[in-house]
């Protein structure tokens, strides 16, 4: 098999060639098609977590080795089962869902594997999409995409759930109640999607480019904020008519926590996604007084990717905007997405698919 992998953090993707993985067990060998490139690659890429105030997490520490082929928003054909494997056979096209652990604890067992204390998720801990195959290790981490396009479903494994999920915290909130949004990259244009296919009729996005407002708006945002400069928390209440009870904040950084942590109402709820880093100190008194809650999501789990792909082929989800790449232009659609050229998804396509 063929990988386009880090080879050293923070330097390009080097293309490599590696034994083609024999699948075990459970195991199912899957030939990747798409493969979604997310913001967090650039994170595991450079190695590391910004946690604020000089501090980094450091991802090698966390146990990710090198040579890696990224990749999480994975779709590919199933090309060999394992000898305990089965439901599905060779040539089926499926959704990979990536954040697997270490299948036998009670969270893995219960299907909230993106909650297991030893995660081996595809593209991460072990490799991933960024290559001509990948390994699922069981069956059940399969989701059939229907009549999808692969490349749109390839995005449900990640950003898709990823706000899924987040969502799905926050709720219920009344169909006509503001929802505040803080990001409208990739996983912004999502979590539209995602609310509108829930029929939520109220929602503001807040970003600082204003093509990426317009794009929102386009995509059935109610009103765009931008999250640029002072008072933008003056702004979000004026936009809304009032503090907020939901907001997903997909950035998640000192800025954007901070002015969206000051625009919640009474009882508001806060769900922390976005990997950009920095930190958030708290009045405490206030967290008591308001009844406020702070809550971070990471990804989602197999329920929730289902769930998903299932709204999206009863049609009432709109498919996100996506553009595909070669897979060997992963290095490429990596750095565009760094240089924040992206407008919706890059999704690395294979020769042949
Ligand atoms: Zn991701
Ligand atoms: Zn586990």
């Amino acid at each position: 098999m063929r990988a386009w992998a880090v080879v050293e953090n923070g330097a390009p993707l080097q293309q490599i060639d590696l034994p083609t993985p024999e699948p075990k067990g459970t195991e199912v060998l899957i030939e990747v098609t798409h493969c979604g490139v997310c913001h967090s690659d650039l994170h595991i890429w450079e190695g590391y977590y910004d946690l604020g105030g000089g501090k980094k997490m450091s991802l090698k520490d966390r146990g990710v080795m090198l040579p890696l082929a990224m990749g999480h928003e994975i779709v590919g054909r199933v090309a060999k089962l394992g000898p305990e494997a089965t439901g599905v056979k060779p040539g089926d096209v499926r959704i990979v869902f990536p954040w697997v652990g270490c299948g036998t604890c009670a969270a893995c067992r219960a299907e909230e594997d993106n909650m297991c204390l030893t995660p081996r998720s595809l593209g991460v801990y072990q490799n991933g999409g960024y290559g001509t195959h990948v390994i699922a290790p069981h069956p059940r981490h399969l989701v059939d995409p229907g009549t999808l396009d692969p490349a749109v479903a390839a995005t449900y494994a990640c950003s898709g759930i990823t706000v899924y999920s987040a969502i799905r915290k926050l709720m219920p909130i009344a169909a006509d109640e503001p929802i505040v949004v803080i990001g409208a990259g990739g996983l912004g244009l999502n979590a539209l999607a995602v609310l509108r296919a829930l029929n939520h009729r109220s929602i503001i996005v807040v970003d600082i480019s204003e093509e990426k407002r317009r794009a929102a708006l386009d995509a059935g945002a109610t009103k765009a904020v931008d999250g640029s400069g002072p008072d933008v928390a003056k702004r979000i209440m004026e936009a809304a008519g009032g503090p907020v009870l939901g907001i997903v904040d997909l950035v998640n950084g000192t800025a954007t926590a901070r002015f969206a942590f000051g625009a919640l109402r009474k009882g508001g709820k806060l769900v922390q996604v976005g990997l950009f880093g920095g930190e958030l100190s708290l009045p405490l008194p206030l967290m008591a007084i308001r009844a406020l809650t702070v809550q971070g999501s990471y990804v989602g789990n197999p329920k929730e990717l289902r769930e998903l792909v299932k709204l999206a082929q009863e049609g009432t989800l709109p498919p996100l905007p996506v553009a595909t790449v070669p897979q060997s232009q992963a290095n490429e659609a990596l750095m565009r997405l760094r240089n924040g050229k992206v407008t919706g998804r890059l999704v690395l396509r294979a020769e042949a698919a």
